[in-house]
């Protein structure tokens, strides 16, 4: 009996016209294909994407080089080296993410007592060279200075910063 039914389902097509009767359903259908990039899907304020540090309004870094950040990474992406400064505060000398490794999990940015570093919502980033993902210092401070209205924005609109 089963293989009369596979007999006649291969002879009249049956799966076929099962299986086009699902693409002519959703043909007919409101599309709800982002055409990227000209049109982009709205983002959380939430959203982790490329790094940065933040200053103070007053230029100041805000990182004081606890190094909790980098204990915390789980992909030991972050390396931090410190030292004290003429006035006696203490400051990174380097500190750089390796984003080939950085699975971008928020961590750092929940662990860090003076919302120092962050996730922007940039997304559209790329490196054609190892180097080109090796975000150094100047680097993510480049970045936090570029984005500082958004960065500020999106955690002002995120309720665990308020
Ligand atoms: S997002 Fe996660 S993996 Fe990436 S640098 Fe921060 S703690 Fe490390
Ligand atoms: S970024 Fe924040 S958590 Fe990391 S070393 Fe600086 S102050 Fe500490």
């Amino acid at each position: 009996m089963k293989a009369m039914m596979r007999f006649f389902k291969s002879l009249f097509l049956l799966e076929l016209l099962r299986g086009m009767s699902v693409t002519g359903r959703y043909m007919f259908r409101r599309k709800i294909t982002v055409q990227y990039p000209e049109e982009r899907a709205p983002l959380s304020p939430r959203f982790r994407g490329l790094h940065a540090l933040r200053r103070y309004p007053n230029g100041e870094e805000r990182c004081i080089a606890c190094k909790l950040c980098e204990v915390v990474c789980p992909a030991l992406a972050i390396t931090i080296e410190s030292a004290p400064r003429e006035d006696g505060s203490r400051r990174t000398t380097r500190y750089d993410i390796d984003l080939t490794k950085c699975i971008f999990c928020g961590y750092c940015e929940e662990s860090c007592p003076v919302d120092s570093i962050v996730e922007t919502n940039i997304y559209e980033y790329h490196g054609e060279q190892r180097g080109d993902l090796m975000m150094t210092k100047a680097k993510l401070l480049a970045v936090g200075d570029k984005y500082e209205q958004q960065i500020a924005a999106d955690r002002a609109a995120d309720s665990r910063y308020r």
